[in-house]
């Protein structure tokens, strides 16, 4: 029983939402909803730190676990995160996708180190020098991101993106399941609950 009364309670203070439908399908969907708003002007961000973005890269194979992630390269995923979701909700509403946006993800996707470069300096003369491993692990990760938000937001299933209609919550979406329009269950519970509630007040008002 104590067992359960601590999972219960850990779940309260870190409530974790299964992935919306078409995360696991995209990863770049899950990492634009790896911030999420929760009731209770509650915020939770999977990338906040320098280890849970090292962790939640090694959770969808793109880095090693301990890769040595810095303040900075949490920061760069960060940024990447928000150009993404510029370009999905510019993409579910219809509207121009923004420059920035474009060129940050084009900037992302053609990252890959292909090749260790030629330099020249007083000790070594001529030698070929790789950017340093966290570095090349980084980019790598920041590339095959933005390649799979290209291919997310002009591929067939472009036309399923949607944005979970239950606030607070801002995560995206594939609508797999007809209209199904909540990332969530608990989503789907909150917005029904909210329905009821607003009919309710507007009986007694009447
Ligand atoms: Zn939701």
């Amino acid at each position: 029983m104590r067992t359960v009364w601590e999972a219960a309670g850990a779940e309260a203070v870190q409530p974790a939402l299964p992935p919306a439908p078409g995360a696991e399908q995209y990863v770049a969907l899950d990492f634009a909803d790896s911030a999420v708003a929760l009731p209770g002007g509650q915020f939770t961000d999977a990338l906040g730190t320098p280890a849970a973005a090292n962790r939640w890269l090694t959770e969808h194979g793109l880095a090693p676990a301990h890769a040595g992630l810095q303040a900075m390269c949490a920061a760069q995923l960060r940024a990447l995160r928000e150009q993404v979701r510029t370009l999905l909700a510019s993409r579910i509403d219809g509207h121009p996708a923004p420059p920035a946006a474009l060129q940050a993800v084009n900037d992302a996707m053609t990252r890959v180190p292909t090749a260790s470069l030629l330099r020249w300096d007083d000790v070594h003369g001529l030698h070929r020098a790789a950017a340093h491993p966290t570095t090349q692990i980084l980019d790598h990760a920041l590339a095959a991101l933005a390649a799979d938000a290209a291919e997310l937001l002009t591929g067939p299933d472009a036309e399923q993106l949607s944005a979970c209609g239950s606030p607070p919550c801002n995560r995206y979406l594939l609508r797999t399941h007809g209209r199904r329009q909540w990332c969530s269950v608990r989503c789907g519970d909150r917005a029904r609950a909210a329905r009821a509630y607003a009919r309710r007040s507007q009986l007694k008002g009447a």
